[in-house]
Order: structure tokens, then C-alpha cells, then sequence
């Protein structure tokens, strides 16, 4: 199974994490191959057993990962002990309504999917603290990512200069077109602006750097540059090798980015 790596976090003991692509699984069609996405149109039998290999080749329990149902909100959850953990495959233990989870518990696997959506894993190495993030332009210019620091702040007293980040494969600016309605949400962002958007192909439609605008946004936190790393690689452009809904127009699988504490 091919997993993607962020150097800044393979560098650190005490934390693993990953980006999936689209091979390694059992899924056919345009579920090919390791779909993570129960809610898509893919064989639920063919999903779980992806979810198998995925805890397999990571050396944990399919029971460590905890998922959420993204809503495109800029809705943060702290992962307590015990606490809502439980099988992605039963229905009730995934957690509601939530973009960005974080925790401090050791051994459980938080997992945001995407399909052309920015993934974010950020690591707390002071404070030991974990979180994923579930990006699309919603949530970019709701500011999740910004959201998700300040609760490690507020929670665990995170520092945002101590943070090391990775920000994942996800529809690029090279293909990313967008309308007016994203544009001017866009512009309202206090940090991106006209940076992270530029005319696109005709009039009324423009191109949204949303892995540049994820980044902004985690700078102007205080996140240090050299602490952030980007897979500049775009799900559209890449539809072989990552799930990408536009690229499909609209039915296809999810890839997920994880990221664990050590026990
Ligand atoms: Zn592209």
C-alpha cells in the first residue's frame, strides 16, 4: 500500500500519521481501490475491509480509528478517553457534524476523508497533542483550521510556534475553478484574499489555492513557516492516483489522512 508521509512528522517520535491514496483496496469501479467512504455508493462489505488492511498496514485495530460525519461547519471536537470511540463501521459511534478533531489520548487514529477537500494534520510535540481537519473552501473560509488551533490552545495550551502541520494532496489551483459566491467568501478570509484566487478560464469563474489559503490561515496563526509542510500534488490532475469528485463528477471514493500518538 502506497501511504503518503510529511517529512516534519516522520522526523518526530511519538506520532504516526499518513495520507492514503486511491490504491491498496478492495473497491472496484470508480470505488477503485481503497475507498474509506461508507456513504458513497460503495459496497459497505468492500469499506470495511478496506478500513482492515488500512489498520493492518498501520499495526492498529480497525476499533482505533475515529471518523467523522464532515459537514463542510467549522465544528471542533476533543476526543476524550473512552469517550464516543468506537468502530467506524457502527453506525452512532461516529462522531456528528464535526470537521476537525483533536486529541491527546494516545493509541486512537483520527481520520478526516476527502476527495479533492484540504486534509490537515497538525502535532503538538510541547503538549503532545494531535488533531485532523476536514478543509473544503467552506471550511477554509470558515476558518477551521484556525478554529482547530485555538481549541488545542484553549484545551491543552498549545503553543501555534510549536505546531509542526502537513497539509495534503487536494484539488489544486492548476484546477480548482470556482464562481463568484467562492470568490467573495474568498476575499472576506482576513489572511488569503487575492493571493490564494486568480481568473480563471472565463468570466465570473476563478481558480481558489485552497492548500495556500489552509496555509495562510495556519501562518497567520503563528504557526511557523518551516513547521508547515505541503503535498503540492492535485486530485484532479492526479485522478489515478488520488479520489478526486471533480475529476469523477461526483461519484467516487474518499482517501483519509490520519494521524496517531504513540501509547
Ligand atoms: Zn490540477
Amino acid at each position: 500500500m502506497e501511504l503518503l508521509k510529511f517529512n516534519n512528522l516522520s522526523y518526530r517520535d511519538q506520532v504516526s500519521h499518513f495520507v492514503t491514496t486511491r490504491h491498496g483496496g478492495v473497491s472496484v469501479g470508480e470505488f477503485t481501490s481503497l475507498n474509506l467512504g461508507f456513504n458513497v455508493g460503495d459496497k459497505y462489505k468492500n469499506v470495511e475491509r478496506n478500513y482492515e488492511i488500512l489498520a493492518g498496514e498501520l499495526g492498529i485495530l480497525p476499533s482505533d480509528f475515529v471518523i467523522a460525519k464532515q459537514t463542510h461547519s467549522n465544528n471542533v471536537i476533543v476526543v476524550e478517553k473512552n469517550k464516543k470511540r468506537g468502530y467506524p463501521t457502527v453506525p452512532g459511534t461516529v462522531l456528528e457534524d464535526t470537521d476537525a478533531m483533536v486529541t491527546a489520548v494516545g493509541g486512537i487514529c483520527l481520520m478526516v476523508r476527502t476527495a479533492d477537500c484540504v486534509p490537515l494534520l497538525l502535532f503538538d510535540p510541547c503538549r503532545k497533542v494531535v488533531a485532523a481537519v476536514h478543509a473544503g473552501w467552506r471550511g477554509t473560509v470558515k476558518n477551521v483550521a484556525g478554529k482547530t488551533l485555538k481549541v488545542m490552545h484553549e484545551r491543552f495550551g498549545t503553543r501555534p510556534q510549536d505546531i509542526e502541520a502537513g497539509i495534503g494532496p487536494s484539488a489544486g489551483p492548476c484546477c480548482y475553478e470556482v464562481g463568484e459566491e467562492v470568490r467573495e467568501a474568498v476575499m472576506k478570509m482576513p489572511v488569503a484574499g487575492e493571493r490564494v484566487i486568480t481568473s480563471g478560464a472565463s468570466r465570473g469563474r476563478y481558480y481558489f489555492d485552497m492548500r495556500s489559503a489552509n496555509r495562510q490561515t495556519l501562518l497567520s496563526a503563528g504557526v511557523n513557516p518551516d513547521g508547515i509542510e505541503v503535498i503540492n500534488r492535485c486530485t484532479i490532475c492526479e485522478s489515478g492516483n488520488f479520489f478526486s469528485v471533480r475529476a469523477a463528477k461526483g461519484r467516487t471514493g474518499r482517501m483519509g489522512a490520519g494521524i496517531l500518538l504513540d501509547f
